[in-house]
């Protein structure tokens, strides 16, 4: 088997941000794409990392991503706001939202700001941690156009819903606790992952075309396609049902629906809500309640020996320490990509990357 390139966070990054600015974005936003999707595979979200170049440069080329857009503030009320994305990058749309929400937060002690027809968001976590980092509290509720539709509800068969991530994030102790999953078994870029290693898919995560349990992640794509099933049985797909409803219904991108006139272009939409700790009647009280908390439920005895409990964001961290020190670690088939993309764009391969793409 052809081994793993290894290359550097910074190497790469300049590498994604070379081809978001062969494809027109200015070099700020290039840069901002890029150490988004870098920061992902540095935490060790490959599924949400320089895996998603490509597609990016494809759907700017098919005019489905737009470079070089801003937040748009549609409502502007107090506590309330909400921005268009006008199809622009997630990362940049996320990013400027955020910085509504923290401002917001602070003056009004809350703030709930919507997302609507923003270009991927991206690694959802990070916007939990950008927040967080500014002293805040935050949930996080999104949804997708009628392009992302790929889970079957509880009790049904087919896609009906989308992969729609909840996330959340406070400042803790070590650092931001921070909570970032899917409300499905699995996030659709992790079966991408499994296929480009050759990897089977664990049991349980997948339906094929016909509706039966498969671990092949070929089924997913086959036409009739197969769905992935919400976690937690009718828990996981009622919460997906409200991310429809709060990131799509309330915020004005619409809940996932095929004939929805987004659905040709990935679109994500996203319900934030934050809170300023010091504002709610915590008395100064909240830092210190949660790092009890920490305490308190790393204290359990571990169920394996050896083993650890974590917080959530957790194991983010600690992946993040290994791989600045190791090098990012990336498959043949998305070296190969990559390689491509950059060939078409006229942009320099790094050379970890070339070395794994041509063998
Ligand atoms: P996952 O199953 O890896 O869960 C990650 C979460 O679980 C993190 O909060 C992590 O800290 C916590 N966690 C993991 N192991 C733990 C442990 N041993 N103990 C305690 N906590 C632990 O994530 P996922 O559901 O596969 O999602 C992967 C990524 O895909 C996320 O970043 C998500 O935002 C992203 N995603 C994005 C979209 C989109 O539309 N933009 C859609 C779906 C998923």
């Amino acid at each position: 088997m052809t081994p793993h390139a290894r290359i550097g966070a910074t190497p790469l990054a300049d590498f994604a941000a070379a081809l978001f600015a062969a494809a027109g974005s200015h070099a700020t936003e290039a840069r901002i794409v890029a150490d988004h999707l870098v920061e992902a595979n540095l935490v060790g979200h490959d599924s949400h990392g320089v895996i998603r170049v490509p597609k990016y440069l494809d759907w700017v080329a098919d005019g489905g991503l737009v470079p070089n857009r801003s937040a748009r503030l549609v409502v502007d009320a107090g506590a309330l706001a909400a921005v268009d994305g006008d199809f622009g990058y997630g990362q940049v749309i996320g990013r400027q939202a955020m910085a509504i929400a923290a401002e917001r937060a602070r003056v009004h002690g809350m703030a709930a700001v919507g997302i609507r027809n923003s270009g991927h968001l991206g690694r959802i976590g990070a916007w939990p941690e950008q927040l967080a980092e500014a002293g805040l509290v935050s949930v996080h509720f999104v949804n997708t156009s009628g392009f992302g539709i790929l889970v079957a509800p509880f009790g049904g068969s087919d896609r009906r819903l989308s992969a729609n991530p909840v996330a959340a994030g406070a400042p803790g102790p070590d650092g931001p606790i921070v909570l970032d999953i899917a409300t499905s078994m699995t996030a659709e870029g992790k079966i991408q992952v499994a296929r480009n290693k050759g990897e089977r898919l664990p049991p349980g995560q997948v339906l094929d075309g016909k509706g039966n349990p498969t671990n092949e992640p070929a089924e997913f794509y086959r036409d009739p396609p197969g769905a992935i099933l919400p976690f937690g049985g009718h828990k996981g797909s009622g919460l997906s049902l409200f991310c429809e409803i709060l990131a799509g219904s309330l915020t004005g991108g619409g809940s996932s629906h095929p004939r929805n006139p987004t659905a040709w272009r990935l679109v994500n939409n996203m319900l934030t809500i934050a809170f300023d700790p010091a504002r709610l009647g915590a008395d100064g009280g909240f830092a210190a309640d949660v790092a009890r908390l920490a305490e308190w439920v790393r204290a359990s005895r571990p169920a394996q020996a050896g083993g650890d409990v974590l917080l959530p964001g957790e194991i983010e961290r600690r992946m993040k320490a290994e791989r600045s020190a190791a090098g990012i670690p990336l498959d043949p088939e998305t070296c190969r990509q990559l390689a491509a993309a950059a060939a078409r764009a006229g942009v320099a391969v790094p050379a970890a990357i070339a070395e794994v793409a041509h063998d």
